[in-house]
């Protein structure tokens, strides 16, 4: 269960969060989970978290490790040295607004992989593609693009998550099933790419308006094995709710 904090929160807010959150989950032990803050709070959050079972990542990361001038760009070393576990990378709000392509994806991923994060690597598609019928063809590029380039090694070292963008920051939740059906067509892009074994293995997580009170029918899908959450994660209370489920 990861969280994606976005543009939100400054080092005091994270601090907070972490007050309230960690004694929430301190019974948890079934389900690996993370926060993803902000670049400027990875250090508040890393201090807050130590000892705990949560991790920290990234929100993005530079397509390779070495130092230069790139001004704005963190590289994925620099998140590992910082303490960050995580890292989300191709999140759909990158692809729209800040030039993401599939291209940047699969180097973002192997940087990060590289320097020992785990990426968290989002696919999904807009809302036209979906009324379009296009929502396979569209998960079988953004695969093929940004993760099929993969070493079959590299790839067991990633996380995928699938994100229908109309359904982010929205309140429309794909239902399990749509959420469901999709899950199963990456799962079996993976089986054509990495083998039976790989797709049985990977952790696939839904990620669009995912709340304590839906949580639980998307978990209910066979292939869905976790939720990435935006606005429900800034909440310690709903965010653990999410979690302890
Ligand atoms: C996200 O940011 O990845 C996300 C799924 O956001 P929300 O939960 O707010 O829809």
């Amino acid at each position: 269960m990861a969280g994606n904090w976005k543009m939100f929160k400054t080092p005091a807010e994270t601090k907070d969060f972490f007050a309230k959150f960690l004694p929430l989950v301190a019974g948890s032990t079934h389900a690996d989970f993370a926060i993803c803050p902000p670049f400027v709070n990875i250090p508040a959050a890393v201090e807050a978290a130590a000892g705990s079972r949560a991790g920290i990542g990234g929100q993005n990361c530079y397509w390779q490790n070495k130092e230069g001038a790139f001004t704005g760009e963190v590289t994925p070393a620099m998140l590992k040295a910082a303490g960050c576990a995580y890292v989300i990378i191709g999140h759909s709000e990158r692809r729209q607004f800040f030039g993401e392509t599939d291209e940047t994806v699969l180097g973002r991923t192997k940087a990060a992989l590289e320097a020992g994060l785990i990426p968290m690597v989002c696919v999904g598609e807009m809302l036209a593609d979906r009324e379009a019928g296009k929502t396979n063809e569209v998960l079988a590029t953004q695969f093929n693009g940004g993760i099929a380039g993969l070493t079959p090694e590299e790839f067991s070292r990633i996380v995928i998550a699938y994100e229908p963008v109309w359904a982010i920051g929205t309140g429309k939740v794909a239902t399990p099933e749509m959420a469901g059906d999709a899950h199963k067509s990456i799962r079996a892009l993976v089986e054509a790419k990495f083998g039976k074994n790989a797709a049985a293995a990977v952790r696939i997580l839904y990620g669009g308006s995912v709340k304590p009170d839906n949580v639980k029918g998307l978990m209910a899908q066979p292939d869905i094995d976790g939720a990435l959450v935006g606005g429900a994660a800034l909440k310690p209370e709903d965010f653990a709710a999410i979690v302890n489920f």
